[in-house]
């Protein structure tokens, strides 16, 4: 049946014979024959060929498709009558494949795009229709097209279509751009070529401030912020002439006058021909990003609850620290702190509590602590930090002392005082690990180890740390604070004439350090370790204020020619404005300079002979006297002693002790008598204890002893109690 179709079908307009046409059921005859095969048909054969021509030619030469179909199976389906050349390209079929063939054949999807159902219509009803077609081929869109169709008055039905693809292409382009400039988190703005902003979208006025219509007609320079000079916008220009394109950082003005750093990149729009048109500038707020790129680092590397740096932050410090000690060969302390019974606070006072309880730690220990800058919260409520480039011990206890000042007073939480105590771990670099881990690890282990021998206690990690230096560590921690504790006391032992009755004629003020941890603990045991840092200058001073304040008292009792005696520490003797500390102890005691004696050894002077000597002339030119204290264990030698500015020699007590056993203690105490004599120097002995060794020294000529024979060192008021004693005629004044 279809060949039947094509043999009747090969001319353009040509219609099928009558029989063919009845099977596929046209209902309009008349018509048919009208438009049908004008060869055949009379009114074709009427006009003339070249109407005939002309009209196939525009048929033919139509820039845009067109088919004719006659309608079969009562207007259930249509068949190709003619197929104009644009329409076989588009459709990409050949003629005779298609001529005489139904639609529904040729192209299946006639009927899903609705477009049967237009030929239906027309076909039906007659008149025309405009209708869209979309053709997809392999689920994607291939085509788009707009079909116009209309009824033939032979019955035919026509559909004249373009390719609308591009166009819709274009369109739909156009308002995607739309919709991406409208909804852009980044600033858009476009200018022409001179600036001249055109356009603005919504996201340039949130971040900017400034309304479209303010921005509109101004020059994109109008937000500068005067940060980069007229160089930079040279640059700027040369670079978006000369490649299209500029891209970078750069700082402008928002309406509110805050200027801000904006990533920004411009883009030349070319017209068809090449040449420039307008400029496209996006940007995008860096200092939104930059925040959040901080937010972002502080959540990574700080604890939220203290904003102290947590422990990656730590490690990773620690380990910068390790690699310049590697270098400079210098130690590392790490000192790890834990709340002592922090349970039971938590079990006590809940967690908030506890939070809270820790940001006031934070705040003390950060405010106070000697080595804040690497303090960081561990976990929990351990505290960490690190001293660097240690080259004693000294350092660690100064900072062991102050976290346990810190801990000292209580804390003010929620309206409640608590005291809460720390414990503490040491561990150090490079003795006890090479690598931050190992030294938290170490650290951990020490203060956990601190934590089972008692509260408020401290441990170094290291094995091969002596007990011995580790006693002398808790000594140097515990100095420190002895004297703001009120812990240290002076005690006065007498000086007395032994010709005169045993009187007292003065005094040696002697420390005692009288500790509740450790008891009273022996000068000769903690002095040598204040002056290993600065502590002995403060004590020093204190012990000198003290002796003044008390020598005054005993003066206004009426003894005036009495004598006080204050030891010095070699330390003392370097510090710069000593002689002025000691001006002021004695004007402010209101004690006459002749009252003091200033006691120190022939070691200490020898240690830079020519400044020292230097400097106990000027001590003398205050009008104080000098003694040479345990005289005989040094040079002792006649030569020097004629260079010093001193007053006395004191016989040290292993001298004194031996006498009348030991010939040579015999020999050398006589000797040093007979030298002071010779040189017009006062002599003291001391450590006298017996009546033989007083007489002893009597009968040598040493009038002046102290001793346990008359009275160990005793505090002050005990010490008032031995004047009234001695001279009874001073207690009624
Ligand atoms: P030193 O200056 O030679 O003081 C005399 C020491 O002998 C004192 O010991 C005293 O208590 C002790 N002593 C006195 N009489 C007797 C006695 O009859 N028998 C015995 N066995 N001992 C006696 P102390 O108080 O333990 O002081 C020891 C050293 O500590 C002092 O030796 C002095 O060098 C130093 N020292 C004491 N107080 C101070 C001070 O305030 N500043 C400085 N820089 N050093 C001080
Ligand atoms: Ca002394
Ligand atoms: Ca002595």
């Amino acid at each position: 049946m279809q060949k039947n179709i094509k043999d009747h079908n090969q001319d353009t307009f040509s219609s099928p014979d009558k029989s063919v046409l009845n099977a596929h059921g046209n209902p309009d005859k008349s018509a048919l024959s009208e438009h049908g095969n004008p060869a055949k048909h009379k009114c074709f054969e009427e006009r003339s060929g070249r109407n005939k021509c002309l009209f196939q030619e525009i048929f033919e030469n139509l820039n845009c498709g067109a088919a004719i179909f006659e309608a079969v199976d009562d207007g259930d389906d249509f068949i190709f009558i003619d197929y104009n050349k644009a329409g076989l390209e588009m459709d990409h079929v050949a003629k005779e494949d298609v001529l005489g063939k139904r639609v529904t054949e040729i192209f299946p999807a006639v009927n899903e795009s609705g477009l049967l159902d237009v030929f239906k219509a027309v076909w039906k009803k007659g008149g025309e229709i405009s209708h869209p077609v979309t053709i997809y081929k392999d689920k994607r869109l291939h085509t788009w097209r707009k079909n116009y169709v209309y009824k033939l008055s032979t019955g035919n039905i026509v559909s004249v279509y373009t390719d609308e693809t591009d166009r819709k292409k274009k369109e739909d382009y156009l308002k995607l751009s739309k919709i991406i400039f409208d909804n852009s988190q980044e600033a858009i703005i476009i200018t022409d070529l001179r600036g001249i902003i055109l356009d603005t979208n919504p996201a340039f006025t949130k971040i900017t401030g400034y309304a479209r219509d303010e921005a509109v007609n101004n020059n994109i320079g109008f937000m500068k912020s005067g940060k980069s000079g007229p160089e930079f916008y040279k640059q700027f220009w040369k670079k978006l002439h000369k490649t299209g394109a500029w891209h970078g950082e750069i700082w402008d003005r928002k309406k509110t006058g805050e200027i801000f750093p904006k990533w920004l990149t411009v883009s030349t729009v070319y017209d068809d021909s090449g040449l420039p048109l307008k400029y496209v500038a996006i940007f995008t707020d860096l200092s939104v990003i930059k925040k959040a790129q901080d937010d972002i680092n502080r959540l990574h590397h700080y604890d939220i609850l203290t904003k102290l740096p947590n422990r990656s932050l730590f490690y990773d410090r620690l380990k910068q620290s390790i690699e310049k000690s590697s270098v400079d060969g210098k130690k590392i302390a790490v000192i790890l702190m834990g709340i002592d019974k922090i349970a039971r606070i938590n079990e006590s006072y809940g967690i908030r509590f506890v939070d809270n309880l820790l940001v006031e730690v934070t705040k003390r220990l950060k405010h106070s602590l000697f080595t804040a800058e690497s303090l960081s919260r561990l976990i929990s409520d351990r505290f960490i930090f690190y001293i660097s480039r240690l080259e004693s011990y000294d350092p660690i206890a100064a900072n062991i002392q102050q976290i346990k000042d810190i801990f000292d007073k209580p804390f003010e939480v929620d309206n409640n005082h608590i005291y809460i105590s720390v414990s503490i771990g040491v561990t150090i670099f490079p003795n006890d690990a090479a690598n931050p881990n190992d030294l938290i690890k170490n650290a951990e282990i020490a203060l956990n180890h601190a934590k089972m021998t008692g509260p408020n206690n401290f441990q170094f990690f290291s094995g091969d740390m002596t007990v011995r230096a580790f006693e002398r560590m808790r000594l140097e921690i515990a100095v420190r604070s002895a004297l703001s504790k009120g812990e240290l006391i002076v005690y006065y032992q007498p000086k007395v004439n032994i010709r005169d009755n045993d009187k007292i004629v003065g005094m040696e003020a002697l420390l005692r350090w009288n500790n509740p941890e450790m008891g009273m603990i022996p000068p000769i045991k903690f002095i040598p370790i204040a002056e290993t840092s600065d502590v002995i200058l403060t004590i020093g001073e204190w012990v000198l204020r003290q002796a003044c304040r008390t020598g005054k008292k005993i003066m206004d009792m009426g003894l005036t020619n009495f004598v006080v005696g204050v030891n010095l520490s070699a330390k003392q003797l370097k510090q710069k404005h000593f002689v002025d500390i000691v001006r002021q102890a004695l004007q402010e005691s209101g004690l006459p300079p002749q009252c003091l004696d200033i006691e120190l050894t022939e070691s200490m002077i020898f240690d830079n002979f020519d400044r020292n000597v230097k400097f106990m002339h000027e001590l003398k030119s205050l009008g104080v006297t000098l003694s040479i204290d345990d005289f005989g264990t040094g040079y002792s030698s006649l030569s020097y002693l004629k260079s010093f500015p001193v007053n006395t020699l004191k016989i040290d007590r292993s001298f004194v002790m031996d006498i009348p056993d030991d010939k040579d203690d015999i020999a050398i105490t006589s000797t040093i008598i007979s030298m002071a004599q010779s040189l017009g120097l006062e002599v003291v002995a001391e450590g006298v204890e017996t009546r033989v060794q007083a007489q002893f020294l009597k009968e040598r000529g040493c009038y002046t002893v102290q001793g346990y024979l008359f009275s160990p060192p005793v505090p002050e008021d005990h010490f008032m109690q031995l004047l009234k004693d001695g001279f009874p005629d001073l207690i009624r004044t």
